[in-house]
């Protein structure tokens, strides 16, 4: 008898017909005598809606509120599921973030677990009775309910398979593992048997949110066998691991995926004098905006010019370019520019680190399909390249095809 805690996403749970199927999952794991930990996201389009709403009031709208309205989402889906599962003479019972209780910091929208008490959920297994937990809220020192961002129920899943030492934590969603890239974008794209912690990390950073980043960190942190399988389908999905098994420690593949992320938008600042603190200058008042800055490119001229070019999350990009004109302004710079149709592509594999030459082939690859390279970043185990957003598709599947990643090595 082992003790699972399951995750389902927004998609599994998205019609009472797709609710009722997650009842009848769960029931069979507990029929083969496991205790059942239960998380569940909001019904899919669920938490977008609710954004929608707030902005019709506040197109700004963010903070405590926000938050308030948010965690209704995964409220609802807590109480069906529990019903579907007593409905099928399951003993259950549902809890929200705060009942737990899943104590988090004030970064509302954002928050951090920063414990939980698991005495409740203890007692109720003790009981006989199998846990649903909503996903994605807790609640700070003060009582206050808070979200832990987008994709946060991964973390609570997580988390609760942390604090209740839990045999494996499973995360069900609508793919049947983690793939060499997003099969959404490339069919050919293969599932992985497993992936490291430190790959994930790097795939989910750069884009894939398949998991998200800090479920896989604090998978990582605190040893929680962690799985990705589907909610559809039988087989056995993704084991994320510490490091590879020993058949493929020999002969490691370069590049386990490609990442992509459409969320940034690139700025760049052209001549400004080559000086020190011309960094600073340009970058403090976007960092004292709350703004985080991802890549960044300084280019000299020959003339003692610079041209400082950098990346923002695409929500900031107008707030960035007001901020960057102000600074044009004192830097008597030649002219400011922003592109917000960029995207960044990433190539991971922990196996880049002994091998040279991945980088030249790669940006051979994008040259022979005609694809410009904006920017670039490396690595021990990733590169990542800015391009147009029109090259994404085309981009992604020749890196597939040319490094091979249809068959397995
Ligand atoms: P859930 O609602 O279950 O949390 P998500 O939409 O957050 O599901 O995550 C699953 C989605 O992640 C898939 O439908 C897929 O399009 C996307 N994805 C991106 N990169 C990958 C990848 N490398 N492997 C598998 N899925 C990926
Ligand atoms: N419902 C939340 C979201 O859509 C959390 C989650 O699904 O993981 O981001
Ligand atoms: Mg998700």
């Amino acid at each position: 008898m082992a003790l699972l805690v399951q995750k389902y996403g927004g998609t599994s749970v998205g019609s009472i017909e797709r609710i009722e199927a997650v009842a009848d999952k769960v029931g069979a794991y507990r029929d083969q005598g496991n205790d059942m930990v239960v998380v569940v996201s909001a019904m899919s389009g669920e938490t977008n809606r609710l954004i929608e709403l707030a902005r019709q009031i506040d197109p700004k709208a963010r903070g405590r509120e926000l938050d308030v309205l948010l965690t209704t989402g995964e409220q609802v889906t807590i109480a069906l599921l529990t019903m579907a599962l007593e409905k099928r003479g399951y003993p259950a019972r549902s809890y929200t973030g705060g009942q737990v209780k899943i104590v988090t910091d004030s970064a509302h929208n954002k928050a951090r677990i920063k414990s939980i008490n698991h005495e409740k959920i203890v007692g109720d297994l003790n009981n006989g009775k199998i846990v649903v937990v909503a996903g994605f809220q807790g609640v700070d020192e003060f009582d206050n309910i808070t979200t832990l961002g987008r994709g946060g129920s991964d973390t609570t899943g997580v988390a609760l398979a942390a604090a209740l030492k839990a045999d494996e934590c499973q995360i069900f969603t609508d793919v049947d593992g983690v793939y060499t890239t997003d099969p959404r974008v490339e069919p050919e794209a293969r599932r992985l048997d497993s992936i490291t912690f430190e790959e994930m990390l790097e795939m989910a950073s750069l884009g894939s949110k398949v998991l998200q980043i800090r479920a896989v960190e604090f998978a990582q942190k605190y040893k929680v066998p962690l799985r990705v399988l589907s909610s559809f389908t039988e087989g056995e999905g993704t084991l994320i691991t510490t490091e590879y098994g020993a058949e493929k420690t020999v002969e490691q593949a370069l590049v386990s995926g490609i990442a992509f992320n459409r969320d940034e938008a690139q700025l760049t600042i052209a001549g400004v004098s080559d000086t020190p603190g011309i960094a600073y200058q340009i970058l403090g008042p976007i960092s004292d905006a709350n703004i985080e800055v991802d890549m960044i490119v300084q280019n000299v001229s020959a003339e003692g010019d610079t041209d400082f070019t950098f990346t923002v999350h695409r929500n900031d990009f107008e707030t960035a370019f007001a901020s960057l004109k102000e600074t044009a302004k004192k830097l008597k710079a030649r002219e400011v520019t922003g592109n917000n149709r960029i995207v960044k592509l990433s190539l991971v594999g922990v196996g880049m680190r002994s091998h040279a030459g991945i980088a030249s082939r790669m940006f051979q690859i994008l040259a022979n399909e005609g694809i410009n390279i904006q920017m670039i970043s490396t690595s021990e185990i990733k590169i990542s390249v800015v391009i147009d957003e029109k090259y994404l598709e085309l981009g992604v599947r020749a890196l597939h095809e040319g490094f091979d990643l249809k068959t397995e090595s």
